[in-house]
C-alpha cells in the first residue's frame, strides 16, 4: 500500500456501516425491556433513559464517533495545523482570500451551498488560491441540524454536494455537522456522497463571539501538532477577519504552518 493510501484511509474515512447504530439501538432497548421485566419498571425506566441519554451525547458532542467516524485531528508531530472556515461564502471571503495569501496559509473553507450559489464565483475563486471547500449543508439550519430527520438530512447534504459540485466543478470530499452536530442519519448521505466528516480540536466561539483578543487567546492555547482550527466567516459581529488574522500571527510567532491533509 503507497502512503497515500494508507493515509487516506487513516484519514478519509466515510462511513461504512451508517445504518450500525439501529443495531445498538435495538440491543439496548431490548437489554431495557429485560431489565424492566426482571427487576422491575424502575431500573428499566432508568436503562431507557440512560439509552436515549448516550444517543442524545452522540449527537450533541461534535467528537463522537457514537454514529460514524469523525476526524478530529491530523496524525502528524511537526509544528503544522489545519485551519478549517465555517459558514462561508461571505461578504468576508475575498479579504480573507487576502490575508491567507499574505500569510501564506491555506485552508479548508466548508460552505454553505445556498450561500455559495448566491456568490457563484467565490467558491471557484477559493479553489483557484489553493484553498479546499468542504459541504458545510445546502442551508446551515442551526437551530434544528441536530434534529433533522433522514430525509431532509439526506436533502441538505445531498443538495449541498451538488450545487457545490456543479459551482466549482469539483465534488467535495469534506462534511462539517452544521455547530458540529452530527445525529444517526448523517452518515447514510456521508457515505452516499464519498463525505468523511471532520470536528476539531480548538475553537474560541468565534462564531458568536465577536472579542478578538479572547477568541485569538482561547484558540492559540489549543494549538498542538496536527490540530484543526474552528473558525468562521461572516458572523453579525463582523471581527471574524480580525481573529483568523490574530490567529495568523500567533501561529507564526509559534513556528506554526497551515496545511491541508491533502499535502500531507
Ligand atoms: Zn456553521
Amino acid at each position: 500500500m503507497t502512503l497515500p493510501e494508507t493515509l487516506s484511509r487513516t484519514l478519509h474515512r466515510v462511513p461504512r456501516h451508517p445504518h450500525a447504530w439501529i443495531w445498538l439501538a435495538l440491543a439496548l432497548h431490548l437489554g431495557a425491556v429485560v431489565v424492566w421485566w426482571r427487576w422491575g419498571w424502575m431500573p428499566g425506566l432508568a436503562c431507557l433513559f440512560a439509552t436515549h441519554l448516550l444517543f442524545l451525547w452522540g449527537t450533541m458532542r461534535p467528537q463522537s464517533r457514537l454514529f460514524g467516524p469523525v476526524l478530529n485531528r491530523l496524525p502528524i508531530a511537526q509544528n503544522a495545523v489545519w485551519l478549517t472556515v465555517d459558514d462561508g461564502p461571505s461578504h468576508e471571503t475575498e479579504a480573507l482570500l487576502d490575508l491567507l495569501d499574505r500569510h501564506e496559509a491555506r485552508a479548508t473553507f466548508f460552505l454553505v451551498a445556498d450561500r455559495a450559489a448566491a456568490r457563484p464565483g467565490l467558491a471557484r475563486e477559493i479553489l483557484r488560491r489553493g484553498h479546499g471547500i468542504g459541504n458545510h449543508s445546502r442551508s446551515h439550519p442551526q437551530a434544528w441540524f441536530w434534529a433533522l430527520g433522514p430525509r431532509r438530512m439526506a436533502a441538505e447534504i445531498d443538495r449541498s454536494q451538488a450545487i457545490l459540485h456543479d459551482l466549482t466543478g469539483q465534488a467535495p470530499r469534506w462534511f462539517r455537522a452544521v455547530v458540529g452536530m452530527a445525529n444517526p442519519f448523517v452518515s447514510a448521505p456521508l457515505k452516499k456522497n464519498g463525505l468523511a466528516r471532520v470536528a476539531w480540536s480548538a475553537r474560541g466561539f468565534d462564531g458568536v463571539r465577536g472579542e478578538p483578543g479572547k477568541v485569538v487567546s482561547r484558540i492559540v492555547g489549543q494549538l498542538q501538532p496536527g490540530a484543526i482550527v474552528l473558525l468562521h466567516e461572516g458572523a453579525p459581529h463582523g471581527n471574524n477577519l480580525a481573529i483568523i488574522e490574530g490567529v495568523l500571527e500567533a501561529m507564526r510567532e509559534r513556528g506554526y504552518r497551515a496545511i491541508l491533509p491533502e499535502h500531507l
